[in-house]
């Protein structure tokens, strides 16, 4: 979500005349663009503002803007800590940019990839400098209303709500147009959505209407919350094959006792049932999970029963994640109880299985031939471009650049923990 705030910001500042720079020291602005679900990123936040300033020294024109989730909760202190920046627009405020950037001086004008802020229908952003030519990101819902207690985002984002979807609608059909293949459709918890204009349409109804759109060739979504994840919507992903054979679903604990803590409002069994549907319909299904360790009031048996639902469930992959307390949560009242070493060797142990986990699931898809959307150059090798699996998998291969964008079959000749490589068929 944030990723996509920064698509926005990246659009309005090209309209306003901007060009972007990998090089800070030449940059006239630089946005700090703000995340605040852990405690880990306020440190980082404050680092990198400090470096900043310093910059402001050597070049007095520099305009610093601090943006985001944190800036939306912690403005007076960014203001307070740090003089230097010359503004702070909150997560819920992003819209406000251009009048904002308005009001600052603005080298000459590009009038290319201007967001249009009078087609802003229901309070969205509208008009993106998209970091990917393949997948567009989308936004169908801001904010949410679950209160996990641990969870600062409510906070941040506001309560949950919907975007019309004719306007989600339009807006893929001219990612199309661009020839984007992907689409990610983006909500804190996307199997809420309903559209605000007509409240019989669903998400799963929803999916099946972006599948009508001629050259979307693959759905992606996240976030689903397990609560809301419905029997529907497992069909729905089954009997329409452009919507990937994926699902994010987090599952932070597999003690039902934790989870109540947590008011996630699911048991273990629960969350269970939801995996048996998908295996059950979906084979193929690639399935991953975020946890969380360390929560207060997490006992050696808690811990064990994340692990063995790790075991259960085998996960293609998970984001783990130390419990960090967040002011305004229910939580950050509850006594941080477990010691930040439990809390470090829970994690290692966590993912030292994961892995295991990983590995071995790969290893048995050596010798298969899968289909992949080649999306982008490889990180370590660049003679070799990655594609995703509708699964998620993410393949590996030698290749050249004119293949981006390209539906490939490729034969799976090896395998790490995190990813496979081919050979093209
Ligand atoms: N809306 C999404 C999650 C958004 S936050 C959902 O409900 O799944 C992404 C992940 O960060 C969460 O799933 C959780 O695992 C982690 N997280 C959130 N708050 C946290 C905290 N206080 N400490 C540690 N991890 C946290
Ligand atoms: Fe946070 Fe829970 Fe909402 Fe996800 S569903 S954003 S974890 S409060």
């Amino acid at each position: 979500m944030s990723e996509h705030d920064s698509e926005y910001m990246g659009a309005v500042l090209l309209q306003k005349g901007y060009l972007s720079t990998e090089e800070e020291s030449q940059a006239d602005i630089i946005l700090v663009n703000t995340c605040c679900v852990r405690e880990k990123v306020e440190h980082k936040i404050f680092t990198k503002l400090g470096r900043l300033t310093k910059l402001k020294r050597q070049n007095k024109k520099l305009i610093i803007g601090v943006t985001g989730c944190y800036a939306q909760l912690a403005k007076e202190e960014i203001k307070r800590r740090m003089p230097q920046v010359d503004f702070v627009l909150g997560a819920q405020e992003i819209r406000r940019l251009p009048k904002v950037m308005g009001s600052l001086r603005s080298p000459q004008k590009r009038q290319d990839k201007m967001p249009d802020e009078s087609r802003q229908v229901e309070g969205f952003p509208c008009g993106f400098r998209r970091r990917s030519s393949i997948q567009a990101m989308v936004t169908i819902m801001e904010g949410c209303n679950n209160f996990c207690a641990y969870c600062i985002v409510p906070f941040a984002r506001g309560r949950e709500r919907s975007r019309a979807s004719e306007e989600i609608l339009r807006e893929i059909k001219e990612a199309a147009a661009e020839a984007y293949k992907e689409v990610l459709l983006l909500g804190q918890n996307v199997n809420s959505y309903c559209d605000p204009s007509n409240n019989s349409i669903s998400f799963a109804d929803l999916l099946i209407k972006v599948h009508q759109i001629e050259g979307i060739e693959r759905i992606r979504y996240v976030t689903s919350h397990p609560k809301d994840f419905s029997f529907r919507l497992v069909e729905t992903i089954r009997d329409y094959p452009k919507i990937c054979r994926h699902v994010h679903l987090p599952v932070q604990s597999g003690s039902t006792r934790i989870l109540k803590l947590m008011n996630r409002k699911y048991s273990r069994d629960e969350y269970m049932e939801k995996i048996e549907w998908l295996k059950r319909e979906i084979p193929e299904i690639g399935i991953s999970t975020d946890i969380i360790v360390g929560f207060p009031e997490e006992i050696e048996d808690d811990f064990k029963q994340t692990m063995s639902l790790l075991e259960e469930v085998e996960f293609d992959g998970i984001y783990s994640f130390k419990y960090s307390p967040r002011p305004l949560t229910k939580a950050y009242q509850y006594p941080d109880t477990v010691s930040e070493e439990v809390k470090g060797s829970r994690l290692m142990e966590l993912q030292a299985l994961q892995k295991r986990i990983q590995l071995a699931k790969n290893q048995s898809l050596v010798g298969r031939v899968v289909e992949i959307l080649v999306d982008s150059v490889s990180k370590k090798d660049p003679h070799a471009l990655c594609g995703r699996t509708s699964s998620n998998r993410i393949v590996n291969f030698k290749g050249s650049p004119d293949l981006m964008g390209k539906f490939l079959r490729v034969k799976i000749i090896r395998s790490g923990p995190n990813s496979l490589f081919g050979e093209r068929v």
